[in-house]
C-alpha cells in the first residue's frame, strides 16, 4: 500500500511527501484505509510508530470532503483529537498544520494554561479540527463557548490514560455531547478493562495491532 493508493486529495498526498512521508509505516497501512470508510477503530501501536499521522490523514480527508460539498455549516469543529497533555496536543497540531496546508483545515489548540478569550476567539472564527485536553474542553462546553455535535471523528490518543480513572469521567462527560461519531483509539498497552470499556463506546469495533 502506499499513500498514493489511497485517493487522498491532490494537495493532502503533496503535503505527506513535503513532510518526507513516502511509505506508509505499518500502523499507517493498517488503519488509514479502514479510518477512510468510517469504521472505528482500536490501535495498540507504540510512539513513534506513526500513528499521528493515521488519525490525521482520515481527519484531514473527512473534514476536506465535508467542507467541500459543503456539508456543514462553517463554523463548529468536525473532527477532535484529545489527548492526555498540553505537549501531545501542541505535538498532534504541528502535524495537523503541515498535513492540512493548502486545504480547508484551520485547527484550534483547546488546553489548559493558555488563555481561554484567545481559543473561543479561534473558535469563532471556524475551524475543522480541535485538539485538546479533556479539562478545557469541559470549560468552554459549560460555558456554551463551543458546540461539538458536528464533530463525526473522534480520536483518543493514549486511550489507556483517557479512560482511567482522573480523565475517564471528563471523557464520558464530552462524549455526551457528540452525536455518533467515528471514533479512533490509540495506545501502546490498550487493557482489558479499557478495551470493555472501548466496545462500550462504539460498534463494531476493528482490533489493529501494529
Ligand atoms: P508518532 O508515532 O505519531 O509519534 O510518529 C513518529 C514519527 O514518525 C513522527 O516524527 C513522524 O514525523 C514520523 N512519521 C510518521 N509517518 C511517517 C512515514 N510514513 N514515513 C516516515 N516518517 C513518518
Amino acid at each position: 500500500l502506499s499513500f498514493s493508493s489511497c485517493d487522498l486529495p491532490k494537495k493532502l498526498q503533496e503535503n505527506l511527501e513535503a513532510a518526507g512521508y513516502e511509505i506508509p509505516t505499518p500502523v499507517q497501512m493498517q488503519t488509514i484505509p479502514a479510518a477512510l470508510t468510517r469504521r472505528n477503530l482500536l490501535v495498540s501501536a507504540d510512539t513513534g510508530s506513526g500513528k499521528t499521522v493515521s488519525f490525521l490523514v482520515p481527519i484531514v480527508c473527512h473534514c476536506t470532503y465535508t467542507r467541500l460539498q459543503q456539508l456543514a455549516d462553517k463554523k463548529w469543529p468536525l473532527a477532535m483529537v484529545l489527548a492526555p497533555t498540553r505537549e501531545l496536543c501542541v505535538q498532534v497540531e504541528d502535524q495537523a498544520k503541515a498535513l492540512g496546508k493548502g486545504l480547508p483545515f484551520k485547527t484550534a489548540l483547546i488546553v489548559g494554561g493558555a488563555a481561554m478569550a484567545s481559543q473561543v476567539y479561534r473558535l469563532e472564527q471556524g475551524v475543522e479540527m480541535i485538539v485538546g485536553t479533556p479539562g478545557r474542553l469541559i470549560d468552554l462546553l459549560s460555558k456554551h463557548d463551543i458546540e461539538l455535535n458536528r464533530v463525526s471523528v473522534l480520536v483518543l490518543d493514549e486511550v489507556d490514560c483517557m479512560l482511567q480513572k482522573g480523565f475517564r469521567d471528563q471523557v464520558m462527560q464530552i462524549f455526551q455531547a457528540l452525536s455518533h461519531p467515528q471514533v479512533l483509539m490509540f495506545s501502546a498497552t490498550i487493557s482489558k478493562e479499557v478495551e470493555k470499556m472501548a466496545n462500550s463506546l462504539t460498534e463494531n469495533l476493528i482490533y489493529v495491532s501494529a
